[in-house]
C-alpha cells in the first residue's frame, strides 16, 4: 500500500506577539507559539489514521495544513505525491485539492443558514461546473436523510442531521480523502455512534481515506486503523490501534489510558491527566513531557527524544521499550 497522505517534518509557528505599541511600552520581545513541531506520518489509501491529544495539542492545526487551509512554517504535506503548499505544478495542486474535503466539529457553524440544503450540498460541484442533476437527493439518501430534505433549510434539522448534511456535502465532489476534525464532539452521545457508523459505512462504500482527529479515545478506538498521539504539537507515539490499546508505550499515552474512565459506551474522553499542560510559548527543554513524566531522568530534561521503532510502534521516548 502506498501512502495517500505523507506528512513530513510538519511544523507550524504562530506569531502571538502583542501589538507593536504594547511591546515597546512594556519592553516585551516578540512571542512565537509552536503549535505543531516536526510531525511526520503516513496514511495509506483506504485506511483511517487518527490523531488524538488534549485540547491545544495541535490537532486542528495539522488538519488545516493537510487540507491546505493553512501553510506549514516548514516541512510538507504531500497528497498523492504532490506537495500542497510548495508544488510549482498548479494543475496538479488543483487536482489533488479536489480530492480532499474536510468535516468540522460544529455542524451549526459550518452550514450557511440562508441556503437550502440542496445548494449547500451541490456547491462544491457547482463551482467546478460539474453536473448537479439529482446530486443532493442522491447524497441525502446515502447519508440516511430523505430526498425531500433538499428543499429545507439547516435550522430545520437536529445536530446529528446537520452533520449528515455536512458529510453529504463533503462527498459531493467525490473526494478520496476526508479530514474529520472532531466530527461528533458536538453531538449527543446517542447520536455520535450513528454518525460514526455512517462514516464507517461510507468509507467502505466509496473507498475513502480518513484523517480522523479526536480528543476522545472511544471514538478513535471505533474508527482508527493507526493512531498517532500528540503532546504539545509533537507526535509522541504511533501504533496500530489494537497494539496501542494493548500496549501503550509512551508514559503520556499510558497516562491517558489511566485517566480515561473505563466505560463500555461512549464518553471515554481524554481527561487531562495530572499536571498542567506547559505553556506552548515556553515549552520545557528536552522532552516536553518530562515535567509530568513519572519516569523522567536527567537525559529527558536535556535531549529531545526522536521517534524510533519500538515493537510495532514508533515512540518518542528515551526510556520506552
Ligand atoms: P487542538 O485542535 O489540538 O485543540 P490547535 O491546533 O487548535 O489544537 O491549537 C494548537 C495550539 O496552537 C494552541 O496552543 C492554540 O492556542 C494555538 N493556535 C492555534 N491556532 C492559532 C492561531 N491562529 N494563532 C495563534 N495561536 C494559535
Ligand atoms: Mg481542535
Amino acid at each position: 500500500m502506498s501512502a495517500l497522505i505523507s506528512v513530513k517534518n510538519l511544523t507550524r509557528v504562530f506569531d502571538v506577539s502583542k501589538p507593536w505599541l504594547n511591546r515597546v511600552i512594556e519592553r516585551l520581545p516578540k512571542a512565537h507559539l509552536t503549535a505543531v513541531s516536526d510531525v511526520s506520518f503516513e496514511v495509506p489509501e483506504r485506511s483511517v489514521y487518527a490523531l488524538v491529544g488534549e485540547s491545544g495539542s495541535g490537532k486542528s492545526t495539522i488538519g488545516k495544513m493537510v487540507v491546505g487551509l493553512l501553510r506549514p512554517s516548514s516541512g510538507a504535506v504531500e497528497i498523492e505525491g504532490v506537495d500542497l503548499a510548495n508544488s510549482a505544478d498548479a494543475a496538479a495542486v488543483a487536482r489533488v485539492r479536489a480530492d480532499i474535503q474536510m468535516i468540522f466539529q460544529d455542524p451549526f457553524a459550518s452550514l450557511n443558514p440562508r441556503w437550502r440544503v440542496r445548494s449547500i450540498i451541490e456547491e462544491p460541484v457547482a463551482v467546478q461546473g460539474g453536473d448537479t442533476q439529482g446530486l443532493a437527493e442522491r447524497l441525502l439518501e446515502q447519508v440516511g436523510l430523505a430526498a425531500v430534505d433538499a428543499d429545507k433549510y439547516p435550522h430545520e434539522f437536529s445536530g446529528g442531521q446537520r452533520q449528515r448534511i455536512c458529510i453529504a456535502r463533503a462527498l459531493a465532489s467525490e473526494p478520496r480523502v476526508i479530514v474529520c476534525d472532531e466530527p461528533t464532539s458536538a453531538l449527543d452521545v446517542s447520536v455520535q455512534a450513528q454518525v460514526l457508523n455512517l462514516m464507517s459505512d461510507l468509507r467502505e462504500e466509496f473507498g475513502l481515506t480518513y484523517l480522523f482527529i479526536s480528543h476522545d479515545l472511544t471514538v478513535v478506538q471505533h474508527m482508527a486503523d493507526v493512531i498517532g498521539v500528540l503532546y504539545l504539537g509533537r507526535l509522541v507515539e504511533e501504533a496500530p490501534r489494537d497494539e496501542l490499546f494493548a500496549t501503550p508505550r509512551h508514559p503520556y499515552t499510558q497516562m491517558l489510558f489511566a485517566a480515561a474512565p473505563r466505560m463500555d459506551g461512549f464518553g471515554r474522553e481524554i481527561v487531562p491527566p495530572k499536571g498542567e499542560i506547559p505553556d506552548p510559548i515556553n515549552p520545557p527543554s528536552g522532552c516536553a513531557f518530562h515535567p509530568r513524566c513519572p519516569i523522567a531522568v536527567e537525559r529527558c530534561r536535556r535531549e529531545r527524544p526522536e521517534m524510533r521503532a519500538v515493537g510495532g510502534a514508533r515512540v518518542a521516548c528515551h526510556l520506552a521499550q
